[in-house]
């Protein structure tokens, strides 16, 4: 029995730690599990992610509020202790700021979140998944 004796690589020179359980955007897939309730609102106001890809394909479809202008990810706050998935971006032209809070506490998106973390997966909501609202 061996254990893998890879050596973490060189970790990014950043140092926000702020968060344990929410990796890297980018590491992770999108779900082939999404269905019609992708970017819904809740009746919260919360637009409904089912993995972590979408929220920065919705944030990349959104201009710029005040320009139209392209907004980038700045920050990304974990509040899955709310069911919640917080982004902050800027628009590269004007600087204007958009926070854009998406809901996770969807089974979609919990389900998706379980297989990528396995055994590591622990349910930081334990509220009832809130309920889509029908755009039409
Ligand atoms: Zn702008």
């Amino acid at each position: 029995m061996s254990i893998f004796g890879k050596k973490k690589s060189s970790p990014p020179d950043d140092d926000h730690s702020a968060s344990s359980l929410v990796p890297s955007d980018q590491s992770l897939g999108r779900n082939p599990n999404r269905n019609e309730h992708l970017f819904w609102y809740t009746e919260e106001g919360y637009i409904i992610a089912q993995d972590n890809t979408c929220q920065h394909e919705y944030v990349q479809t959104t201009p710029c509020p005040s320009c139209g202008g392209k907004l980038r990810v700045i920050a990304h706050l974990n509040r899955a202790g709310q069911g919640l998935s917080e982004l902050v971006t800027v628009c590269q032209n004007c600087r204007y700021t958009v926070n854009f809070i998406f809901d996770i506490s969807n089974e979609v998106y919990q389900q998706w979140w379980a297989d990528q973390l396995g055994a590591l997966y622990i349910r930081q909501y334990d509220g009832p998944p809130r309920e889509p609202v029908n755009p039409d």
